[in-house]
C-alpha cells in the first residue's frame, strides 16, 4: 500500500465518514491515513519540537476561534473572522512584534492601507515591494519581448528573493503575502527566514479571488475542465 499515490481530492466519502475524521471511518485504497501510518508518527515527532509545538497550538486554537455557536452544535456554526483579523490576532498569540509585508506593485494602494492596520494594532512593520533594487529583467534572461510595456527599453523584475532577504536582515518575526505572483511567491517562501501567511494572492483576472474561477467552473469557467 505505501506506493498508493495519496489522493485525499479524489476521497469518494462524505466527510464526516472519512478516515481522518473518525477511528472507524471509511477509506479508499489511496488514503494516506490507512497506508501512510509511519509517516503520520514521523511527523507527529516535527510537532514535539520546541520551536513548532506553540505554533501549532496557536494555529489550531486560532482556528477554533475562528467560529461562532459553537454551543449550537456543529450545523448552526458560523464563521466570525476575516483573514486580517486573523493574521493580527494569530501574530498577538504569538507574540509577534514585528511583522513583514512583501507585497506586488500592482498591490501598493492596499499594502498602505494594510501597513496602517498593522500599525493602529501596535506592530512594527517592515515592507517590501516586488520591483525593490531596480534590476532589469536582462539579469534573469528575460528579453523586451517579455516585458510588460513593450515600449519601455528596461523594466525591473521582481525580486522575491531581495525581498525576502530585506525582511531577513530586519529580523520580522512573521511576514504577511500581498499579491505576488506565481513563482514569485514560492522564490519568497523558499528565501524567507521568519514563518510567513499569505493575506491575498494574486489574480489579476478575478481582483485577487483564484477560487471565483473555480467556483464557477461548471458555468463561465467550464473551459477550464
Ligand atoms: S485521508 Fe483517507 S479518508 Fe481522509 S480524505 Fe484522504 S483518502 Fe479520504
Amino acid at each position: 500500500m505505501q506506493n498508493e499515490t495519496p489522493s485525499c481530492a479524489r476521497c469518494p466519502f462524505k466527510a464526516s465518514d472519512r478516515l481522518c475524521q473518525k477511528k472507524d471511518g471509511k477509506a479508499p485504497h489511496f488514503c494516506p491515513t490507512r497506508n501512510l501510518a509511519e509517516l503520520a508518527e514521523q511527523s507527529l515527532k516535527e510537532y514535539d519540537k520546541p520551536s513548532i509545538s506553540e505554533f501549532a497550538k496557536q494555529s489550531s486554537i486560532q482556528e477554533s476561534e475562528g467560529y461562532l455557536n459553537k454551543d449550537l452544535g456543529y450545523e448552526n456554526l458560523r464563521a466570525s473572522k476575516t483573514r486580517i483579523e486573523e493574521t493580527m490576532e494569530f501574530a498577538a498569540r504569538m507574540h509577534y512584534k514585528r511583522l513583514g509585508i512583501a507585497f506586488c506593485l500592482g498591490l501598493r494602494n492596499e499594502a498602505k492601507v494594510v501597513e496602517k492596520i498593522f500599525l493602529s494594532r501596535k506592530f512594527e512593520v517592515v515592507s517590501a515591494i516586488c520591483k525593490v533594487g531596480r534590476i532589469s529583467k536582462e539579469r534573469i534572461g528575460v528579453g523586451k519581448e517579455h516585458h510588460i510595456a513593450l515600449d519601455r527599453a528596461e523594466e525591473a523584475m521582481c525580486n522575491p528573493i531581495l525581498q525576502a532577504m530585506i525582511l531577513n536582515t530586519e529580523k520580522t518575526d512573521f511576514n504577511v503575502l500581498l499579491g505576488l505572483c506565481v513563482g514569485h511567491d514560492s522564490l519568497f517562501l523558499k528565501y524567507a527566514e521568519a514563518p510567513c501567511t499569505i493575506l491575498a494572492v494574486k489574480d489579476r483576472m478575478l481582483g485577487h479571488n483564484p477560487l471565483a474561477a473555480v467556483y464557477n467552473v461548471n458555468s463561465y469557467y467550464r473551459c477550464l475542465k
